[in-house]
């Protein structure tokens, strides 16, 4: 009988992390042949010389100083401050990121300026006197920044990620990724920059060796005392006896491995565990699980013949040309990421796995990127060294406007096992990010130490928008 946990992305990982700070062992199993999950460091090999990146930006950000402390302990002098700049691509020009109102307003067509105050006045007087509902991302954004503003880089950037329109998309996304910030506080901080503590939007921890560095090292912790990390398994069945979950069925290599269950921590999709359950889960469940959708992305790795190709530490494009919606350049996130006469930048399409893309040939996508790369500026077709794809399943948990209704289906169905912890982000369907994930880890283990259970509903929830707050400080 084992405390075994589904996933070696940063919640499972940080759950192990925990049982083995507790001296208490525990078997993790992982369907890839790597670990870190979402937040997985690549690396690549041309010439031979080493390239790596993340797949996708990853920075480092949490509201809690225990996080970092608990990171700085595992990291060492590899835990480094890396100043951010992220700017945005719209209809041809540069603009920071997140929005600086007074930047834009006085880059922008001056009609378009003046459209931008007036929508936020009405806005704001609305909001005074009407008080309208927020249900969807559009009202949400609307109303707090003005339709025109919203438009500006909001909207089509966020249709953009999500492949559907603003106002089908819920409001909840809106309200914890912007909660408390509007176009006032906006200004606010454009009129005042300059000088003062560093905060979580201006810089971030990032470990030497890329993101995947934490996770590796809680990995190597963890096995140090006696987890056991099985990897490319395939998970069959999980038992249960109505209110305990008894057992897991997989295989490994071709051989099937059956183990007994004291707790569970699962960080594999909720619309997925749901559906392996034995004795079977009702009907309704089964539907409901099968009805929550994600999105998917196709990333482009590229190595360029060019020691440098922007300043930024990632880009957005919100608004097309480009067709892919973001980019970064790992090296400048950290110099070692690339040897340092070349380059690297990966780019991101946000897709629905079956789309054309999806489907399409490695060599065409590594084309077409490369000609908007071109078109960018950043690099001609004749720079590039090499290419790679890399699809990603299940990036994104679809918030769309009836996703909480369905999703309360599989929650309270699988509130009647006593000892299974869904955790991380597809774990519990939620859009967090890796603190988030590292705490419902924590938190699911603790309460197995403790022998009480913790609310692990409540994690990101913080009443305040998601980059607030001041840089920590190490000691
Ligand atoms: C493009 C992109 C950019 C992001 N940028 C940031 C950022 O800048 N900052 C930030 O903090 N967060 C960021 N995030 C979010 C971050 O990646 C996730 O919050 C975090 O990785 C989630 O960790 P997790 O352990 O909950 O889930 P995952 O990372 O998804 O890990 C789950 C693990 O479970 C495994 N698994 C799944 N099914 C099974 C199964 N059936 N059997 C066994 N194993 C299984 C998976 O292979 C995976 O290893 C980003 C996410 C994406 C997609």
């Amino acid at each position: 009988m084992k405390q075994i946990i589904i996933g070696a992305g940063p919640a499972g990982l940080s759950t192990a992390y925990n049982f083995a700070r507790h001296d208490m062992e525990s078997l993790v199993l992982e369907k890839e042949a790597v670990i870190g999950g979402l937040a997985k460091t690549l690396e690549f090999k041309h010439d031979g010389e080493v390239y790596r990146t993340d797949a996708g930006p990853h920075r480092f950000f949490s509201l809690n100083p225990s996080l970092y402390k608990m990171i700085e302990e595992l990291l060492g002098e590899d835990w480094v401050v890396v100043d951010r700049l992220t700017r945005q691509l719209i209809d041809g020009k540069y603009f920071n990121y997140p929005v600086d109102i007074v930047q834009a307003l006085r880059n922008v067509d001056p009609f378009i300026a003046i459209k931008m105050i007036l929508d936020y006045a009405n806005a704001t007087v609305r909001n005074i006197l009407v008080k309208p509902p927020r249900i969807t991302f559009e009202d949400f954004v609307v109303l707090n920044f003005g339709r025109r503003l919203a438009q500006f880089n909001l909207l089509n950037y966020t249709e953009k990620i999500w492949g559907i329109p603003c106002n089908k998309i819920a409001g909840s996304w809106a309200a914890q990724r912007i909660k408390g910030m509007n176009a006032f506080d906006i200004v606010k901080k454009a009129l005042i920059k300059g000088g003062g503590p560093r905060s979580m939007i201006d810089s971030f921890y990032y470990p030497k060796k890329g993101i995947q560095e934490i996770y590796d090292k809680m990995a190597e912790f963890a096995t140090s005392k006696g987890a056991r990390i099985e990897k490319e398994v395939a998970i069959k069945k999980i038992t249960h006896d109505g209110s305990k979950i008894t057992g897991i069925e997989y295989s490994k290599g071709g051989k099937l491995v059956n183990e007994g269950v004291q707790n569970l921590i699962s960080s594999m999709p909720i619309t997925e565990i749901v559906q392996i359950l034995e004795p079977k889960a009702p009907e309704r469940v089964i539907k409901a699980a099968k009805s929550l959708g994600y999105r998917d992305q196709v990333q482009v790795f590229l190595i360029i013949n060019k020691p440098h190709l922007t300043k930024d530490t990632w880009l957005y494009f919100p608004t097309t040309p480009p067709t892919f919606g973001r980019a970064m350049e790992p090296k400048n996130w950290y110099p070692t990421m690339s040897p340092e006469n070349k380059s690297s930048l990966l780019v991101e399409y946000f897709v629905f796995k079956g789309d054309e893309l999806w489907n399409m040939n490695d060599d065409l996508i590594i084309k077409k990127t490369m000609h908007e790369i071109e078109w960018l500026g950043f690099a001609k077709t004749g720079d590039l060294l090499k290419g790679w794809i890399i699809r990603t399943e299940k990036a994104y948990p679809m918030w769309d406007l009836t996703y909480k209704q369905r999703l309360d289906v599989l929650t309270n169905h699988l509130k009647q096992f006593s000892n299974l912890y869904c955790v991380g982000r597809n774990g519990r369907y939620f859009y967090n990010n890796q603190d988030h994930s590292i705490e419902t880890g924590l938190l699911a283990a603790q309460s197995i130490i403790d022998g009480k259970k913790y609310d692990l509903d409540n994690i990101g929830m913080e009443n305040t928008y998601f980059e607030a707050g001041m840089l920590y400080k190490k000691k």
